[in-house]
């Protein structure tokens, strides 16, 4: 086995009316004056934001409640929450939401610990996040694992061309996650399948990467490969099911929590692929598309494209979450055409066309490639290195 380190500090507590112990947490990580963050709607008309202020306001908390926070989160709202925060004196920022909630909750709470710098610096790799408020989410979907990923994405909206980017600090880990599988039973199915589709690909990000070794590692990933595309599939068609939207919630952090990636790398948690995230990043920041759907518009052809660079991985793969038998190579494009099969039953676009609805010009590839390569500055994964040419090529695969 290889060497790592792994540190997971999130508490999680899980199950039926969970939310309702939001106070009681708040409190044991410190907070007292805390900033409520969440989205459009659904909390609002379920009645779910208002049960979370009562039962802050029952336990002597003190706190203010920022919306709006669309899907593919914006920098704007990031500094709007800052603001109200840095006035009100926020020493927490509790998330009620999904991805786009944690990722925004996360921001804003780097930005009223350090007023003075420009929160998009951290984005932009100007600079590192040195201190934060603590954070803790109720999750209500099952798909970006931030609450208890070490990541946060932001689209900064104030530029001419949006941008989509990401960062990894251990101030971006929630102090708790309350997560109740109930509260995603009011998920329109769209956002179910996509979910699902991410969670998927949190695993497949870090199973198909250029150094392995830790066995245990694989068993987890591919264990939970196999747990998502059961529960997935039957979660998405039957949302009221509480046995699988509980597997799928509880899959969403176990894919993003850093397990099914330990001990790669040789020094510390392996690198892992994420070429999918970046290919897939680039079309929400030009077209604004839900994540987890631009992610299984290219995983085919990402996979097709990388596959000679370790057939035995794909081949392995496949063997063991479908029980598949034979050569290498047939084996490995087999278990490439059952992903796609299990990504049409979730009902996930499998192509461009698909998710954009047109069929992308030469010029859209183009500002894809630009966007993917942070203008031609970069080489993205790590199975294979793809540079502007491999990236252009696999889109022009998954058109
Ligand atoms: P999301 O963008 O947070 O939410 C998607 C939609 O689902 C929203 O329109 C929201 O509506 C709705 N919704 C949420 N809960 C609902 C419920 N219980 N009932 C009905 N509707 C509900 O979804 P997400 O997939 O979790 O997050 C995606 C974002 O996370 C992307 O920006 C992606 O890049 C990022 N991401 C982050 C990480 C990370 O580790 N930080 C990893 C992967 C992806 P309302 O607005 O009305 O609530
Ligand atoms: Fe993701």
């Amino acid at each position: 086995m290889l060497k790592f380190e792994y540190c997971s500090p999130t508490k999680i507590v899980f199950g039926k009316d969970t939310e309702g112990r939001a106070a009681e947490l708040v409190k044991e990580f410190g907070g007292t004056k805390v900033v409520i963050v969440y989205g459009g709607k659904s909390v609002t008309e379920n009645g779910l934001l208002k049960k979370v202020e009562e039962n802050l306001s029952a336990g002597g908390l003190n706190f203010i409640s920022v919306g709006g926070v669309v899907p593919n989160p914006v920098l704007s709202k990031v500094r709007e929450i800052i603001k109200s925060g840095v006035e009100f004196g926020a020493d927490f920022v509790l998330a009620v939401g999904g991805g786009s909630v944690i990722d925004t909750a996360k921001a804003a709470a780097h930005g009223i610990a350090s007023p003075e710098t420009d929160v998009w610096d951290y984005w932009a790799g100007r600079a590192k996040v040195k201190k934060s408020l603590n954070i803790g989410s109720i999750l209500t979907i099952s798909a970006a694992g931030s609450e208890t990923s070490n990541s946060s994405v932001i689209t900064n909206d104030e530029e001419d061309k949006p941008t989509k980017r990401g960062i990894t600090t251990e101030f971006n880990r929630p102090k708790f996650a309350l997560m109740n599988p109930e509260l995603t039973m009011t998920l329109p199915k769209g956002q179910i399948g996509a979910g699902v589709a991410d969670i998927f690909m949190h695993t497949s990000e870090r199973f198909f990467t250029n150094i392995q070794g830790n066995h245990l590692t694989d068993e987890i990933a591919l264990g939970l490969i196999r747990n998502i595309m059961k529960y997935g599939v039957t979660g998405y068609n039957t949302p009221t099911d509480y046995e699988a939207m509980s597997e799928i919630m509880w899959s969403g952090s176990v894919s993003h929590i850093g397990l099914t990636g330990l001990g790669a790398k040789g020094d510390t948690t392996r690198d892992g692929d994420w070429s999918c995230h970046q290919l897939g990043m680039a079309i929400s920041a030009i077209y604004d598309s839900t994540h987890g759907a631009t992610l299984t518009a290219v995983w085919g052809s990402w996979a097709r494209y990388v596959l000679e660079a370790d057939v035995a991985r794909f081949a392995d793969y496949a063997k063991r979450v479908f029980g598949l038998e034979g050569e290498d190579k047939t084996v490995a494009l087999e278990g490439i055409e059952k992903t796609e099969e299990f990504f049409k039953k979730i009902e996930m676009p499998l192509t461009l066309t698909k998710l954009l609805g047109h069929k992308p010009s030469e010029e859209e590839i183009v500002s894809l490639v630009r966007e993917c390569t942070y203008n031609y500055s970069r080489k993205i994964g790590s199975i294979k290195v793809l540079d502007q040419d491999d990236i252009r090529r696999i889109y022009e695969m998954a058109v």
